[in-house]
């Protein structure tokens, strides 16, 4: 089987989600081509071959031009699928390719299945398994479902350049709106998930991350519910952050939150439920009510 894998470059910078295509592409089994719109200075630390065009040429993104630079490499290389991260770039890409290929497309893969693929359905509480029907499959991964593969080497590069011309410039980005707490700076976060019950336990969280010195995040459900701001929110809708302890508080450990956190140096999962699957990553688990314990440990830290 052979890949096409579409790594992502933004504001002049390799993105490290390119890494989880390589992932991808080995737990496949697949032999992975790569294709880049970025520039020379940021090649990914692979011996793959390459095919390179230049984001200043034709923009960090621009769909005409991007699409044609992968459909000139899908015609070059005939893989049987092509793969994206399920990120604002893949999402907006993908149906373009597939659409020309008329070849199925499956988005946000979470995990591989005797050779189909599972799909996250009813918002992540169960898994569909599909395959395509079609020879070639235009695919996307959700970010943090699958291993960080950074093999090493230098990769055989081709370059490439778009032939025609787009009526789309690309212009920039513009910055999102500023959040009343920058969560990728915070060195302690604690987090408050669905298990604490109710918003107005919301404060007892709130207590702990302040006595510690630390900022307060939270899972999608309690933001969805209106318990705490988004700018909160950790996983792939929300923030990612890397703090050097992270304390998840009734939190389940579904992969669009761990998507968000997993990088963080210090986990410690407080969950009644001793299998909930947040312990596979945490360094602690406490098996405990969230709203006995928590307050236990704000007044130590306190005291
Ligand atoms: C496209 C998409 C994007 C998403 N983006 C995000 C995202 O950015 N961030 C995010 O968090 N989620 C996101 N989700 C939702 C995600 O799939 C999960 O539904 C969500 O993370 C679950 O939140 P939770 O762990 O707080 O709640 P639940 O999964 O309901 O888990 C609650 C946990 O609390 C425990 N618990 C219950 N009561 C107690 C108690 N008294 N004491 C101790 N433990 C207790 C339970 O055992 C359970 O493990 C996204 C989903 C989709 C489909």
């Amino acid at each position: 089987m052979k890949t096409l894998l579409i790594g992502e470059y933004r504001e002049g910078k390799l993105l490290d989600t390119t890494y989880e295509l390589l992932g991808f592409a080995q737990a496949l089994g697949a032999e992975a081509a790569l294709f880049l719109v970025g520039s020379s200075s940021q090649l990914p630390a692979c011996s793959n071959k390459l095919y390179l065009a230049d984001a200043a040429a034709c923009g960090e993104y621009n769909p005409d031009l991007h699409r044609e630079l992968i459909l000139k490499v899908v015609e070059q290389e005939n893989p049987d699928s092509i793969v994206f991260v399920h990120s604002s770039y893949g999402w907006d890409l993908a149906p373009r390719i597939a659409a020309r290929l008329k070849a199925a497309q499956i988005s946000e893969i979470v995990a591989l299945k005797d050779g189909a693929y599972e799909v996250g359905c009813c918002n992540a509480k169960m898994r569909r398994t599909v395959t395509a029907k079609t020879a070639k499959s235009v695919l996307t991964i959700q970010s943090g479902a699958f291993p960080v593969l950074i093999p090493g080497g230098t990769p055989t590069v081709e370059s490439i350049a778009a032939a025609t011309s787009s009526n789309l410039e690309f212009k920039g980005y513009e910055p999102a709106e500023a959040k009343d707490v920058d969560l990728a700076k915070a060195e302690i976060i604690v987090t408050a998930g669905r298990g604490i019950g109710k918003k107005d336990n919301v404060p007892t969280i709130l207590a702990l991350a302040k006595a510690l010195g630390g900022e307060l995040g939270a899972s999608r459900p309690v933001v969805d519910a209106g318990w705490v701001e988004h700018s909160h929110q950790v996983g792939t809708t929300g923030q990612t952050v890397s703090p050097k302890l992270y304390i998840a508080c009734g939190v389940s450990g579904a992969i669009q939150h761990l998507a968000g956190m997993k990088k963080s140096d210090f986990i410690v999962a407080i969950n009644k439920d001793k299998d909930a699957p947040i312990g596979e990553i945490a360094d602690l688990l406490i098996v405990a009510d969230v709203m006995q314990f928590v307050p236990a440990m704000t007044a130590k830290v306190a005291a």
